[in-house]
């Protein structure tokens, strides 16, 4: 199965340009912008934040404030606070090589870390997300994917693309599929997903809009909504003095 995958990908495997580099702080940053942002998104923004900041130390070197601009448009904007905590850290002490070295920064999950070691160091270790989850039930009977030997940042980059382009959510292509022949489930369509509120109105929309505007200058906390603005605050991503609200200095 493993095998089948590797095959597949080495022919129909999307070309990023994320993938033709070893550098783990370009890794980092598109496997924490990809987590949840769509890649045809991340491929317009990708390029431009390593080109204001392509090293660690350049990331740790700007002000929070800048970065949080630099974010805008990605959403779920915490992520720009954690990686540039975490890029802080990693300035410091050096680049971790191993899965629990990773883990061990601040703002790194279990499966950015995982992410980062199988890719950038080549660990033995497959991380999982939906779409690697999703193919493992259906093909596999939920047992996780095993890695030949140095091959695991390549089988994770054939099971991320293979969950994105064939076995999607509901109505997979399995007459496009490598595993079709093995997939106890081919054929098969799927109940839909839960459907995800609408952004219009949300408070994401709501809080990516007040830092819109904090990103211009700042304001008299007056003139905000005050609940969003806590919410900002409190992750990070603003801060309150004498009666204004601006991005974080640091
Ligand atoms: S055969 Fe169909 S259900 Fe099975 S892994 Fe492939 S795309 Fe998914």
């Amino acid at each position: 199965m493993e095998a089948a995958t590797l095959a597949w990908y080495r022919t129909n495997g999307r070309i990023l340009p994320w993938r033709v580099t070893q550098d783990p702080y370009a890794i980092l940053v598109s496997e924490v912008m990809l987590q949840q942002t769509q890649v045809a998104r991340v491929l317009a923004r990708w390029p431009l934040w390593m080109t204001q900041w392509p090293t660690v130390e350049s990331l740790a070197r700007a002000s929070l404030a800048e970065v949080i601009v630099a974010w805008s448009g990605l959403g779920y904007n915490r992520r720009a606070v954690a990686l540039h905590r975490t890029c802080g850290v990693i300035a410091d002490v050096g680049f971790p090589t191993t899965y629990n070295g990773l883990l061990a920064l601040p703002g790194i999950g279990p499966y950015t870390a995982a992410a980062v070691a199988c890719i950038a160091f080549g660990e033995q270790r497959i991380p999982e997300d939906v779409n690697v989850r999703r193919i493992a039930e259906r093909a596999n009977g939920g047992a996780p994917f095993v890695a030949p030997d140095g091959l695991a940042g390549e089988l994770t980059q054939a099971l991320f693309d293979l969950g994105a382009t064939v076995c999607i959510a509901r109505r997979p292509r399995c007459h496009a599929c490598p595993l079709a022949g093995v997939c106890p489930t081919a054929g098969q369509t799927f109940a839909p997903a839960r459907r995800q509120a609408p952004f219009a109105g949300s408070t994401r929309q709501r809080r990516g809009a007040l830092l819109r505007r904090l990103g211009a200058g700042g304001l008299a906390v007056a003139e905000v909504d005050e609940v969003i603005a806590a919410g900002l605050v409190r992750d990070g991503l603003a801060a309150v003095a004498d009666g204004r609200i601006t991005l974080p200095a640091r």
